[in-house]
């Protein structure tokens, strides 16, 4: 039997500074090492001052995965020296003390199964470090401090996972939740990052390190289970060791040394009191919570109709189910969650895409409203998304710039009618003998207008004029 378990690294992109400095937490904008104060750069003498933000954000996660929370929690010194690190020591949680990082014992349902998750802990990011060089004789190795100390929070599950499909499931479902919750875009380069336990048939379990996205983790799973499979086939037994995930190749590569609890010499971090999270502020977050992705699904079923699927994939998106609640009426919900769901989310499958897009919550009002009252076909429709994307100009003006509006004219309709019905005459008499193949003459009508009759009008003149 395969076992997986997974440690989840999550910055909290949404914060406006590190987590125990002022520095932005959004390092990404900055030329190297332009983002850092002697707090972040590990001066000596310098004193953290926690991001209460970061720890309210951490506790919101860890309450959407149903995750306890102690009313104090703690910070540590984890003790390592490697370039990123400025201080020799990282601060982040650990639960010695009882349980004081953020969030425990929790759970998260991926379709039937519940996945544990044992713990969550808020820790700071390292920098980075930039491998530059060709062959080994040049190769150089840059140092960028801008992420360090950015907020980051782990989230450390059992190894329920059995299958690497059920690890992409449960990513999903987490990357969604993230979004849900406001706290992290886990689309952002380097937001999202995993390390990996991997056993199978019993035997030692296998650390992978370093995997850099949600895609690649799914993939270094598979690769992994593949090599221990096929090592049990020979006999040969499985080392219980560190591999690393190599992202060129798509492998899995044995680390030269072995790291354990012990060597980081835990202590607790005497430059930071213990924090108290009092049951106001826990009834604040709670209040804060926003609706969670199932019910917002299920509310969009109940009080729209809308179809699940539909409502599953609009809901499971904050960005266009934030879209969708600006934009929807009464009577509009389901024309504007089957314009975002079969059209737009197409068109602005990039994050650039969507950047560059012009569209409102207004124009996507008044696009299902112009459908909804026959001024635009569903197939025009499409092409006036197209354009607002690009101009952003208003719905209307589109629809009479680009002359997509319907011909609702009875007698421009008819005059094209009445050349069909002499052009079809055979299926003139079989819509005669049946009426249901009058829809292949409606075809016809919308073929001449390229799209733009408008269906009743169109069936009901065509009805009028073979007598039927
Ligand atoms: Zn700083």
């Amino acid at each position: 039997m395969t076992k997986i378990g997974l440690e989840i690294h999550c910055q909290l992109t949404n914060l406006e500074s590190k987590l125990f400095c002022s520095c932005k937490a959004n390092y990404r904008e900055f030329e190297p090492n332009e983002n850092i104060c002697p707090v972040c750069a590990g001066m000596p003498g310098s004193l953290p001052r926690l991001n209460q933000e970061a720890v309210k954000k951490a506790t919101m996660i860890a309450m959407a995965l149903n995750c306890s929370t102690p009313e104090k929690i703690a910070f540590f010194r984890k003790n390592y020296f490697y370039p990123d690190l400025p201080k020799n020591f990282q601060i982040t949680q650990l639960n010695i003390y009882g349980d004081t990082s953020v969030g425990g014992s929790g759970t998260i349902s991926v379709g039937d199964k519940k996945i544990r998750i044992t713990r969550i802990q808020l820790e700071e990011d390292p920098g980075r470090l930039i491998y530059e060089g060709s062959s080994s004789k040049n190769q150089i190795t840059l140092v960028d401090y801008n992420r360090a100390g950015t907020p980051l929070v782990e989230i450390v599950t059992e190894p329920d996972f059995e299958t690497p499909k059920e690890v992409r499931d449960f990513l999903n479902i987490l990357s969604d939740l993230l979004k849900n919750l406001g706290v992290a875009d886990p689309s952002l380069e380097g937001a999202m990052r995993a390390d990996a336990n991997v056993s199978t048939r019993g035997g030692n379990k296998v650390e992978i390190k370093n995997i850099g996205s949600f895609h690649d983790l799914e993939k270094a799973a598979h690769f992994e289970i593949t090599r221990q499979e096929s090592l049990h086939d020979r006999d040969i037994p499985i080392v219980q060791e560190t591999r690393h995930w190599d992202d060129r190749r798509k492998i899995t590569v044995s680390s030269r040394s072995k790291e354990e609890d012990l060597d980081y010499r835990y202590f607790l971090e005497g430059d930071i009191p213990w924090v108290k999270i009092n049951p106001e502020i826990r009834t604040e977050l709670k209040s804060k919570m926003p609706e969670s992705i199932s019910s917002k699904k299920e509310r969009y079923v109940s009080k729209y109709q809308i179809p699940e699927q539909v409502a599953d994939v609009l809901s499971s998106d904050k960005f266009y189910s934030d879209l969708f609640e600006e934009a929807h009426t009464e009577s509009n919900a389901k024309e504007v969650a089957n314009i975002i769901t079969t059209e737009l989310m197409g068109l602005e499958d990039t994050r650039e895409k969507r950047e560059a897009s012009k569209l409102s919550a207004t124009h996507l009002k008044d696009l299902s409203d112009a459908i909804q009252t026959g001024k635009v076909s569903r197939n025009s429709s499409k092409n006036a998304l197209h354009e607002i994307l690009k101009t952003g100009k208003s719905v209307s003006q589109i629809i009479s710039e680009l002359d997509l509006g319907n011909v609702s004219d009875e007698s421009e309709l008819l005059t094209i009618i009445d050349k069909i019905i002499s052009d079809e005459s055979q299926a003139v008499e079989q819509a005669k003998s049946n009426p249901q193949t009058i829809n292949f003459l409606v075809g016809k009508v919308m073929q001449a207008t390229k799209g733009k009759a408008d269906p009743t009008l169109t069936l009901n003149l065509l009805k009028k004029q073979i007598g039927i």
